[in-house]
């Protein structure tokens, strides 16, 4: 679109110079912020162009700040405006963000500009800045999830606001020795052994107790502390691995290595180090989307693991993008089925259909297939016709700490011994129960 086709009124709103959010209201205690993304900036600004598109942002800007009153507005990233404003309550501004939200959509498809808005809005009755500000960021992850407009009240017992306040005290988990890992085993069905284990952390705060690395890993990730507590992880795999060995066990032990870190060469370098000067046998699980944003660089980083010894499984398969371009480029010996198929295995119609196809196409790149999530036996017996060489999941180990997962492969091996002649699959439940 060139700037004729920029309507008169947008090309007339960006000359209005947008006034400053840097200014907090003054004198009042009730304050909110918005956050509003346009969620097709890409194809908009490739139909309208640069220049166009800044004249499109500032007409955004203009058109909040003159529609909500006494509001602040300013542009803040090329798809995104940030709004300040004094609110009575929550549920006031939410219903004033959506009537306003299509409203702006409506003018602004009426002069030729199809926008797509998500609004993340935080409110509080209390003036930390920061807060608020975490707040409507995190607001605006889960409207760009789908729901378009969410509204959070800062709340000091609210959860939003323990969690944030936990995020806090990230950076230093791991020098506080507040972290700590479970292993999960991955059973190879034919050759009934235990080649590898999977390490999963968690994070034992002193107030808020036991959290799940769902709470925190993407937050590590965003705010750079993955780096640390991912050398810390490798530094643990390597000395827990060491101990394995003294107790007559040997296993490849794999950790989860988020895609941040694979264009990290502070990570790179330093794991292949650790790895080498150890000569520790691990594994890095990493998901098919994580080379996304620099595939390049990426995988020549992973061919530098490849070197030094570390085993490579694309984790979560089937669960996000997937594309083959990548999965053929990948230096992969194994390929890991997302649980979401393998848990609905035996009650869905398409999930068998799904991982056959999988299974096929994993063997074809000549890579190994790991099935996650196995928590029966006739998931299990199901995967072993079609042909899947592991299993991990609750079936056979729930993930648990060093000390147990050196009990299981005691205990694996005794069994194993006891029943050599009986196939796996015909094994009754309560052995697989008892592992
Ligand atoms: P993941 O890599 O897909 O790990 C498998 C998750 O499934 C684990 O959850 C595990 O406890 C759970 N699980 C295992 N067996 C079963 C089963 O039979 N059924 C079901 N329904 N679930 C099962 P967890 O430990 O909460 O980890 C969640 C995710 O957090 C992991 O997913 C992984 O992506 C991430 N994560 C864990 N540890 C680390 C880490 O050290 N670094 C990074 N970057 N991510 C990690
Ligand atoms: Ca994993
Ligand atoms: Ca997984």
């Amino acid at each position: 679109m060139s700037p004729e086709h920029i309507s008169p009124e947008i090309q007339a709103d960006s000359r209005l110079p947008a006034e400053s959010a840097s200014a907090w209201p003054s004198g009042n205690s009730h304050v909110a912020i918005f956050l509003c993304v346009v969620t097709n900036f890409t194809t908009l600004r490739r139909q309208t162009g640069t220049a166009d598109w800044r004249m499109v942002m500032a007409s955004l800007v203009n058109w909040y700040g003159e529609t909500l009153p006494d509001s602040i507005a300013e542009q803040i990233a090329p798809d995104c405006i940030q709004v300040t404003l004094p609110t009575k309550n929550r549920e006031m501004l939410e219903t004033q963000l959506r009537a306003t939200m299509e409203e702006c959509e409506r003018t602004f498809l009426a002069r030729g500009i199809g926008l797509v808005l998500a609004i993340g809005a935080a409110t509080t009755l209390d003036d930390d800045q920061l807060t608020l500000q975490e707040h409507a960021e995190r607001a605006l992850a889960e409207a760009c999830r789908g729901q378009r407009l969410v509204v959070l009240t800062v709340e000091p017992d609210s959860q939003a606001f323990e969690e944030i306040a936990m995020l806090r005290d990230l950076p230093l988990a791991a020098a506080n020795e507040e972290l700590f890992l479970l292993y999960q085993p991955k059973i190879h069905i034919r050759n009934q052994t235990v080649p590898s284990a999977e390490a999963l952390i968690r994070w034992l705060h002193p107030v808020h107790g036991l959290i799940m690395p769902d709470s925190f890993i993407a937050a590590a990730d965003e705010s750079g502390d993955i780096l640390e507590i991912a050398l810390w992880t490798l530094r643990r795999v390597i000395a827990d691995q060491a101990l394995l060995a003294e107790r007559g066990h040997r296993l490849r032990l794999f950790i989860n290595v988020s895609g941040r870190l694979l264009t990290d060469s502070a990570f790179i370098d330093s794991a292949c180090a650790l790895v080498q000067a150890s000569q520790a046998e691990i594994g890095f699980e990493i998901t098919e989307t994580s080379v996304i944003h620099d595939p390049d660089l990426a995988i020549a980083n992973l061919e530098r693991c490849a070197v030094v010894g570390i085993d490579l499984a694309i984790d979560d398969y089937g669960s996000g993008l997937s594309s083959l371009a990548y999965l053929k480029r990948l230096p992969a010996r194994e390929l890991k089925i997302d649980k979401q198929f393998v848990t609905q295995l035996t009650s869905s119609h398409r999930d068998p259909l799904i991982v056959r196809s999988t299974i096929d196409l994993a063997h074809a790149l000549d890579m190994e297939v790991t099935a996650e999530g196995v928590e029966t036996p006739a998931a299990l017996a199901l995967l072993t016709v079609m042909g899947c060489e592991m299993v991990q999941g609750f079936l056979i180990s729930a993930p648990v700490r060093l000390a147990a997962l050196s009990a299981f492969l005691d205990d694996y091996r005794f069994e194993t011994i006891q029943a050599d002649t009986v196939p796996t699959v015909m094994r009754p439940a309560s052995f697989w129960k008892r592992a």
